[in-house]
């Protein structure tokens, strides 16, 4: 008998026909002879409407994060006691949990809280009882404040792996409204192709470089436990994609390249003529962080040669969008003490990545992306690397044009439009 846990997002419990089709699956996956636990999200757009009713009673809701969380957690209860009352009424039995009556355990960071442990007693003796177990995402508990926590928008992910983690679960199912994790977005991309398999470290690339499949705090609980994700779509019985997190087949050969990605979300800050001694990049950086803003790519040019009399260097960076007004506006305060020239802000680019676990064995990689990028006359601002990925800087209207030329030079292209059902992955 396997244990399986299983997560519907919000598109998939959008409605109670939505809900009553889920609950025919779920009962379907525990009449084959699994134990199943499944983890919902609040149903369609719930939670952006009760932020919406937040900011209509209060000019600063984000100030009181307690009452935030203990209303936004309402949207998960909602669709675990709605999928509960359809299975039994489809003739299973069916228990539901808030997070916290799961054992999901968290520090006491209101709005983002991170899980500490997974004391799923109950869920276990439910299943023990032979009941399915329905368990509300995105929620925990403090021990040190006693208090209900919410785990971050799409935290709803991150309770599922943390569940099968704790559990020691076979898989860990996500289930949205797209068939599994493609070479590209199929929306950007139409001849993306749906991967069957992608490992784990190449997922969590794909997730931080802007593919918004999985979430990215999902995706490290996963390796760092070591449990697989079947990525599946509610509304198709396509298997959808295994990312591995355990140790694939031995012939599994990794790919070069898995994916491209783009993220639209970053700017782009260049700060010039900082005086090119020691120092003054920590100053600088110290700055951005006490923003709170997280910085990606860091560039810095330091003009070379015997032309050059003045010793001043250049440094360029990204950061969330949301982000760029109050780094620009630390950095303008200390211009004099840092002794800085200039500030460059640039809310218009694109990132592009490429990413594969196969690359740390293959050279060209780079040549074949700028190669691509070149025939398409699209000019590169930024350029960084890790073990498995290269990314680049572009303009954000050319970052689309940019995702389909490197797609089609990396072979990715499949046969067959791929099937879009307008969904958002969710
Ligand atoms: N309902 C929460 C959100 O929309 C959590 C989730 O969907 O995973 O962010
Ligand atoms: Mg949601």
């Amino acid at each position: 008998m396997a244990l399986i846990v299983q997560k519907y997002g919000g598109s998939s419990v959008g409605d109670a026909d939505k809900i009553k089709h889920v609950a025919r699956r779920v009962i379907a996956t525990q009449r084959a002879g699994n134990q199943v636990v499944v983890v919902v999200s609040a149903m369609g757009d719930t939670t952006d409407e009760l932020v919406d009713l937040a900011n209509s009673v209060s000019s600063r809701p984000e100030a009181s994060a307690r009452e935030m969380d203990m209303l936004l957690t309402s949207g998960e209860r909602i669709s675990m006691a709605l999928l509960s009352l359809a299975i039994n009424d489809q003739g299973g039995v069916a228990r539901s949990f808030t997070g916290s009556q799961a054992g999901i355990i968290t520090n006491e960071v209101h709005g983002n809280a991170r899980i500490a442990d997974v004391t799923p007693v109950r869920v276990k003796a439910a299943l023990d009882a032979g009941e399915i177990a329905i368990v509300a995402g995105f929620q925990g508990f403090s021990r040190a404040s006693q208090d209900i926590t919410t785990l971050g928008r799409g935290g709803s992910d991150t309770t599922a792996v943390a569940l099968a983690a704790g559990l020691k679960a076979d898989v860990c199912e996500i289930y949205s409204d797209v068939d599994g994790v493609y070479t590209a977005d199929p929306r950007v991309v139409p001849s993306a192709q749906k991967l069957e398999s992608i490992d784990i470290e190449s997922m969590l690339e794909l997730a931080a470089s802007g593919a918004k499949i999985l979430y990215i705090r999902a995706v490290e609980f996963a390796r760092r436990h070591g449990v697989d994700i079947r990525v599946r779509s509610t509304f198709s019985d396509d298997p959808g994609t295994i990312v591995y997190a355990k140790k694939p087949g031995e012939n599994m050969e990794e790919s070069v390249v898995s994916g491209v990605a783009a993220d639209k979300s970053q700017a782009k800050v260049t700060v010039i003529g900082i005086p090119d001694v020691p120092g003054k990049a920590a100053e600088i950086f110290t700055l951005v962080a006490k923003a709170g803003a997280n910085i990606d790519m860091i560039v810095q040019n330091v003009p070379t040669g015997s032309d050059v009399t003045e010793h001043v260097s250049d440094i360029s960076f990204t950061l969330p969008k949301g982000d760029l007004a109050s780094v620009v506006e630390a950095l303008e305060v200390a211009k004099a003490t840092i002794g800085f020239r200039d500030i460059e802000a640039d809310d218009q680019i694109g990132k592009l990545s490429v990413v594969g676990a196969g690359m740390r064995s293959h050279s060209g990689v780079s040549a074949t992306l700028f190669e691509a990028l070149a025939k398409a006359g699209i000019n590169i601002e930024m350029i960084s690397t890790s073990e498995i990925r290269i990314s680049v800087v572009t303009s954000l209207d050319e970052v689309d044009e940019a995702t389909r030329a490197v797609h089609t030079a990396f072979g990715l292209d499949g046969e067959s439009e791929a099937v879009v059902y307008a969904g958002t992955g969710r």
